[in-house]
């Protein structure tokens, strides 16, 4: 099924409305996994200089760490546009132990040659 996604603070019934998420379910839940790294970025973007450069986000939306910021701490969920909140068997099946294991050590090994 196709719609829009938004994220929804649990705690607090408030949304960030994203733009034309469509299929962005994935980028939902990673964004409501690294909620608290974005919104530590929210006073670096508060003061950023016209030099500097930093999106979270995705082609046509990003999201706006001052709200993430704001529910530090929050449950954060998916929701689609329909109102429904997005469940653990949405998520894209988790990669195994050894599948993981290999990735890093491709990542590890171009790092030492470079
Ligand atoms: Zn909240």
């Amino acid at each position: 099924m196709s719609c829009r996604w938004h994220i929804r603070c649990v705690d607090c019934n408030e949304t960030h409305e994203f733009v034309d998420a469509t299929r962005m379910l994935d980028v939902m839940f990673s964004l409501c996994d690294h909620a608290a790294a974005i919104a530590a970025l929210a006073p670096l973007l508060a003061e950023q200089p016209d030099e500097l450069w930093i999106q979270v986000g995705y082609q046509n939306g990003s999201a706006k760490a001052a709200w993430f910021l704001q529910h530090l701490g929050h449950r954060l969920c998916p929701i689609d546009e329909y109102g429904d909140l997005a469940t653990d068997e949405d998520r894209k099946p988790q990669r195994d132990a050894a599948t993981l294991a290999a990735m890093e050590a491709r990542r590890v090994t171009k790092e030492i040659k470079q």
